[in-house]
């Protein structure tokens, strides 16, 4: 029996919809937590400081990365992006599971650090459809973007589940399964 809270980590290429499909998670699944992220990159309209990320110069970024404050960190596209350390381990002590969002280098290097958190790949559907989800979040990031899909997807071999996101609903449903099916092997049932 496991009275702990467990560690999903979501992880696939930018505009996979990784962060959407944790959004509607978490709107059901009130037990659960998102662990917020710091970073060093601009805000885009409609996010909120403290719910999507911490937003941080650089230099506070490496005050923090100085201090061992991350459990792990990464360069992506040019920004910092890190894992506060002590919030997730504190919800795992007190039985809640805690989702992470983060790129694949990061989830490859957080299951070194925790082997027993779970990695789940959010697989885009085509590069065409990516292309045009990336497209609608601003010209500049593209390309940046893109050059690193190719190493991403060549990691999914390494992860515990995979989803296609075809169709956001069945990578919804199918992403509650996982959830459901890892929380079942724990001996909890949070639904
Ligand atoms: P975005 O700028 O689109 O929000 O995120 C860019 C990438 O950084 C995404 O792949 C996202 O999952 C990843 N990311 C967000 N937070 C973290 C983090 O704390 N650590 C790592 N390694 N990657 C992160």
């Amino acid at each position: 029996m496991w009275s702990k809270g467990s560690i999903f980590i979501l992880s696939g290429p930018s505009g996979a919809g990784k962060t959407t499909i944790l959004n509607l998670f978490l709107r059901e699944d009130r037990n659960s937590r998102f662990s917020v992220s710091y970073t060093t990159r601009k805000k885009r309209p409609g996010e909120v400081e403290g719910i999507d990320y911490h937003f941080v110069s650089r230099e506070k970024f490496e005050d923090l990365v100085a201090k061992g404050f991350f459990l792990e960190w990464e360069e992506v596209h040019g920004e910092f992006y890190g894992t506060p350390r002590d919030e997730i381990f504190e919800y795992v002590e007190k039985g809640i599971d805690v989702f992470l969002d983060v790129d694949v280098k990061g989830a490859l290097k957080l299951k070194g650090i925790v082997p027993w958190a779970v990695l789940i790949f959010i697989e885009p559907p085509s590069r065409e459809e990516l292309l045009k989800r990336l497209k609608a979040r601003g010209e500049e990031e593209i390309e940046k973007r893109l050059e690193r899909i190719n190493s991403e997807l060549e990691a999914k071999t390494l992860f515990d589940y995979v989803i296609r996101n075809e169709s956001l609903d069945e990578a919804l449903q199918r992403f509650k399964k996982i959830v459901e099916e890892v929380r079942r092997s724990h001996g909890k049932d949070n639904s």
